[in-house]
């Protein structure tokens, strides 16, 4: 295949990402990111958006076989923020001139829909800061409900498309019924997140193509893409970690063929590469999760080990993101940095 003419080809296809995923060469690879970093800067600019995360509970009646905060790891000290205790975070990152808040948590029916509701509700109420939820998979009219409230956005990752590979990591869950309730989301006006993991036990490039291809099918308004990390006290605690270089060209092959969403560098890649966000930043990605959970909740998520940041009080940690951004000459954005895409309402 000639990378040049795919790389400036309108329409990628499944054999054509696969390709670009397979690439070996330094210059090879070199050219996919500066393709990448073109078409990020065409259809969002220079701008990077920074989403204030709060890890509100680590409590989850789910049980996939590659995360920490699994309802099968005893080993970890479970906590739940109050809703005044999340309100006032809120408050926090949106005087640090953040525009977003992400309220991220495992699966934990102890927040019931009034109470999400009403966390919501005191956010708008209190902030100018658009609201995403990451609390994993609800029922249909919790979701509806919480966009009454005024929630903007719902970040879910299908984690992978593959059917046999989503019953492997997740026995009580159905990749049909995720795809489901992404269409849902999206249906009833939430901008929506999805993604998956890169270098799960058993996952082929094949498959990473396929997770891009889905992200393009549910017409995502960001997709994510972090490497896997393997952690203590799980099924997983002996495979190896995803590789930076394969998570950055998929965020690379992601940008080419998804073009109008918002990629973040996550920081699961800052977390096993000490240049990870910047990386991220440079082959695609335009946004960035701060985690502004207080102490002593902070150390208390654990999802994986190693989390970057997590020893710092978060407005230096803040601080420090916001200057690696700018290092590499790239602005902080000023906006809420809605979809990109055209004709969806942002709100
Ligand atoms: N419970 C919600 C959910 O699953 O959507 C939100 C919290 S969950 C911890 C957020 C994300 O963490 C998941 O979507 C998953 O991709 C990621 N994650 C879980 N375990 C991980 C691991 N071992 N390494 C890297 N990322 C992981
Ligand atoms: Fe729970 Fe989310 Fe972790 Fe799954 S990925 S165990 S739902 S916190």
């Amino acid at each position: 295949m000639d990378l040049g003419l795919i790389l400036n080809k309108e329409e990628l296809t499944r054999e054509e990402i696969i390709f670009l995923l397979s690439l070996t060469g330094n210059e090879e690879i070199n050219a996919l990111f500066g393709r990448a970093d073109e078409v990020r800067r065409q259809f969002s600019g220079d701008e990077v958006h920074l989403r204030g995360i709060i890890d509100f509970s680590n409590f989850c009646e789910q049980n996939c076989i590659y995360c920490g905060l699994r309802e099968e790891n005893f080993s970890i000290t479970r906590y739940r923020m109050t809703p005044e205790e999340i309100i006032e975070t809120a408050k926090i990152i949106s005087n640090e001139g953040i525009y977003t808040v992400v309220l991220q948590s495992g699966e934990d029916s102890f927040y019931d829909t009034d109470m999400i509701s009403y966390i919501i509700y005191s956010i708008k109420q209190n902030t100018n800061l658009a609201v995403t939820l990451s609390i994993g998979e609800r029922r249909f009219d919790e979701y509806k409900a919480w966009k009454i409230a005024g929630a903007d956005r719902y970040l879910l990752k299908h984690e992978t498309s593959d059917e046999k590979h989503y019953f492997a990591y997740h026995n009580r869950q159905r990749l049909y019924d995720r795809i489901n309730h992404l269409r849902y989301l999206k249906q009833i006006g939430y901008q929506v997140a999805s993604g998956s993991l890169i270098g799960l036990p058993m996952q082929s490039i094949e498959n990473i193509a396929d997770d891009i291809l889905l992200c393009k099918e549910l017409d995502v308004d960001m997709a994510a893409f972090g490497p896997f990390i393997p952690v203590p006290f799980t099924p997983y605690k002996s495979h190896k970690q995803g590789s930076v270089e394969l998570t950055l060209k998929t965020i690379a092959a992601a940008r080419l063929v998804l073009k109008d969403v918002h990629i973040p560098a996550t920081t699961a890649l800052d977390s096993i590469d000490k240049e990870g966000r910047e990386k991220g930043l440079k082959c695609g990605a335009n946004v960035v999760m701060p985690d502004f959970t207080p102490h002593p909740y902070r150390e208390k998520y654990i999802i994986y080990p190693g989390k970057r940041g997590i020893a710092e009080d978060p407005l230096s940690a803040h601080k420090m993101i916001k200057r690696r951004i700018e290092a590499i000459g790239r602005k902080i954005s000023a906006s809420r940095g809605d979809t990109l895409k055209k004709n969806t309402p942002s709100i």
